[in-house]
């Protein structure tokens, strides 16, 4: 954020604003840390505040200190409309185009509010009156204290505040493992210990909370894995037969696409897993290195996100979303074997 944008903000927060924050649709852990802590952090200055999530989460995010107060754009639907409707400031967070909130795009983008924008994810939409975009950086929350920063004001933050930033800069790093994590994040990390936030507790209750279903799951996910040595690349299936047969929750299947990467010689994985309601196959992408899975999601399947993680649909059968992706895959062979 430029010196502008930090008097921009500043002199909007001077005075009292009724503030709606919204994470992107199927938010992940970065998503609600950012939300609830830029949530503590905006009443703690007496601001009118709410977090208007566009669907649920996963139940491995909502012990998160806040968590009753969120709102659920798909089941309260009025409340959440009026919400942004009288808003009169709303952030949008982790995330780089509105049309990632699914059903409330057209509430947002009705909205009279001033926009503000904090993401670390490429390519950003040009819709904020400020827009605090940094590829570079590990996590929104880590943005979310920088921002705090920015202002002056990180002793506003407390134990509840920095528990929600250390749990979406664990989560969003691999647990302070991804390139994308520097000295920096660990300099930001250090001091939300100091603050308050349990280190060991945050990580049990993200980590340590599998059902004996969920590990079933995963047997099945990783007994699908179909490796290809030739394109360094290792993919996994998984059927909404599969999914309903061992009793899928929603969050379940968080991590197991980056089983494939732990495969000697392999730099890209991907997971499609079938969604009947929704009639689509959603796809998670992740490499190590170079190969931009970016722009293989934006390119091929309607998605994107960041070089190393990204994520798109499909609207064929798993059959021919997979038949299809082995056909595009043949155009790679030299991107993979640089
Ligand atoms: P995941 O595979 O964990 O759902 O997402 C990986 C990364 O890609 C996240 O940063 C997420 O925000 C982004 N992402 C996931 N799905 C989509 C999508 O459909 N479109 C875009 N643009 N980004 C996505
Ligand atoms: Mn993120």
């Amino acid at each position: 954020m430029n010196s502008a944008d930090i008097t921009t903000v500043k002199s909007i927060l001077s005075q009292p604003q009724k503030i709606a924050i919204i994470p992107h649709r199927n938010p992940d852990g970065d998503a609600m840390g950012s939300c609830l802590a830029l949530y503590g952090f905006l009443k703690a200055k007496g601001h009118t505040v709410h977090v208007v999530a566009p669907n649920d989460y996963p139940k491995f995010l909502k012990w998160m200190p806040g968590n009753d107060t969120v709102i659920n754009f798909e089941r309260e639907n009025p409340k959440a409309k009026e919400i942004i409707e009288g808003a009169s400031l709303i952030f949008t967070l982790d995330f780089n185009d509105l049309s990632r909130v699914g059903q409330m795009e057209t509430s947002l983008q009705e909205a009279a509010a001033d926009f503000i924008m904090i993401d670390h994810h490429q390519q950003p939409s040009d819709y904020a009156k400020v827009t605090y975009s940094d590829v570079s950086m590990s996590s929104t929350c880590e943005m979310v204290y920088n921002f705090i920063a920015f202002l002056g004001e990180t002793d506003l933050i407390d134990a509840d505040m920095a528990t929600n930033l250390y749990t979406g800069i664990m989560t969003d790093t691999g647990s302070f493992k991804y390139r994308s994590t520097s000295s920096k994040t660990h300099r930001v990390v250090a001091d939300l210990i100091d603050k308050g936030a349990d280190n060991m507790a945050i990580h049990q209750e993200v980590f340590d909370t599998n059902s004996p279903s969920r590990l079933h799951l995963l047997g099945v996910a990783l007994s699908n894995m179909v490796i290809l040595p030739e394109y360094k690349t290792a993919y996994i299936t998984l059927t909404q037969d599969e999914l309903d047969q061992y009793d899928f929750k929603k969050g379940d299947t968080e991590g197991f696409v980056n089983y494939g990467l732990t495969l000697e010689g392999i730099i890209f994985a991907l997971i499609f897993i079938e969604n009947r309601e929704e009639g689509i196959i959603k796809i998670s992408l992740r490499s190590i290195g170079d190969f931009s899975v970016n722009e293989f999601a934006r390119e091929h399947f309607n998605g994107g996100g960041h070089n190393n993680a990204a994520g798109g649909r499909s609207e064929m059968s798993m059959e021919d979303t997979i038949a299809y992706f082995n056909g595009i895959l043949k155009n790679y062979k030299d991107k993979l074997n640089p």
